[in-house]
């Protein structure tokens, strides 16, 4: 097919400089090998300095110096296409890391036992308490709460984690405590379905009915997400004709729409966590790196 003058001469400044696809390449040699036009448009851009003398029918001795090669807008042209190529590796370069980390997050994010008594064993000498675990156990939290009269209490929970049974790991080290007067140790069934905390060690008294409550704080983040998420939304739909706002709340949209989902990625559609630094972290670690994605992507589809 024969391609216009004014498409071909377009394509004129990527094709001297070699960056065209194959395609396109034979498109353009098609059209120049009968173009008399368009292969003079070539040597212009080839050779700009070459063409303006053979036009002067008498060069000065200025024209035969050897002048700078105006190339700036060609240059500008490179920049911004090394530019796309950049954003378009730091974006995918983002999404895979971002992956990476929610799949560690999964695999390694703690499956607590519920209590039995093959799960531990208590032995106290005279100034340390000591729990020996199970061999499926590979780790423990251990967490203490002092009463103001000094009486200490461990909260305990034993868990394993899914990359630990992926590669056949097993035991953990045993846990020493020391052994004050009212210690008391109380082991948490953390969400296996087993309700109640048990008292392993210490006074048995008042303890009934004590359940560890999983912390709700995620779940508070992640409606505040939605919430500016909305709020944005609707701001973005009040100054959609405003070019430069949009924009801006467009890359601040993408921020709770990141965390969101961080959150579902790390946490699907618990907001429960026993842990929350560890699941804090993870959820803002995927969530950054997405932020970076989403950023570099809006900015792929804008200069397109
Ligand atoms: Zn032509």
């Amino acid at each position: 097919m024969n391609q216009p003058c004014d498409l071909i001469k377009d394509l004129l400044p990527l094709y001297a400089e070699d960056m065209v696809s194959p395609y396109t390449a034979s498109l353009v040699e098609e059209h120049l090998a009968h173009c008399p036009g368009c292969q003079k448009e070539l040597s212009l851009i080839k050779h700009p300095m070459a063409v303006a003398a053979s036009r002067d029918a008498a060069p000065s001795r200025r024209a035969a110096a050897p002048a700078p090669k105006d190339t700036a807008p060609l240059g500008k042209l490179k920049k911004k296409l090394l530019l796309k190529k950049i954003q378009a590796i730091v974006l995918t370069a983002a999404l895979a890391l971002a992956a990476a980390l929610a799949v560690f997050s999964y695999l390694t994010a703690p499956i607590y036992f519920p209590y039995s008594e093959d799960l531990l064993t208590v032995t106290s000498t005279e100034d340390a308490v000591t729990v020996a675990f199970d061999e499926s156990v590979t780790g423990y939290f251990c967490e203490e709460v002092r009463e103001p009269e000094g009486a200490a209490t461990y909260f305990l929970s034993a868990w394993t984690t899914r990359l630990d049974r992926f590669l056949d790991r097993s035991g953990t080290g045993d846990l020493a405590l020391p052994k004050e007067a009212a210690t008391r140790i109380s082991f948490t069934q953390n969400g296996t379905g087993s309700e109640g905390d048990i008292v392993i060690y210490g006074d048995q008294s008042n303890s009934f009915g004590t359940v560890t409550l999983p912390r709700l704080a995620l779940s508070y983040y992640m409606q505040l997400a939605c919430i500016l998420f909305l709020l944005l939304a609707v701001a973005l739909l009040i100054f959609w004709r405003r070019r430069s706002a949009r924009l801006w709340i467009l890359r601040l949209l993408l921020l709770p729409a990141s965390y969101i989902l961080g959150h579902l990625c790390v946490k699907g559609f618990s907001g429960y966590s026993y842990h929350m630094t560890r699941d804090l972290c993870f959820i803002a670690g995927v969530a950054l790196l997405l932020y970076l994605a989403l950023l570099f992507g809006l900015d792929l589809l804008r200069r397109r």
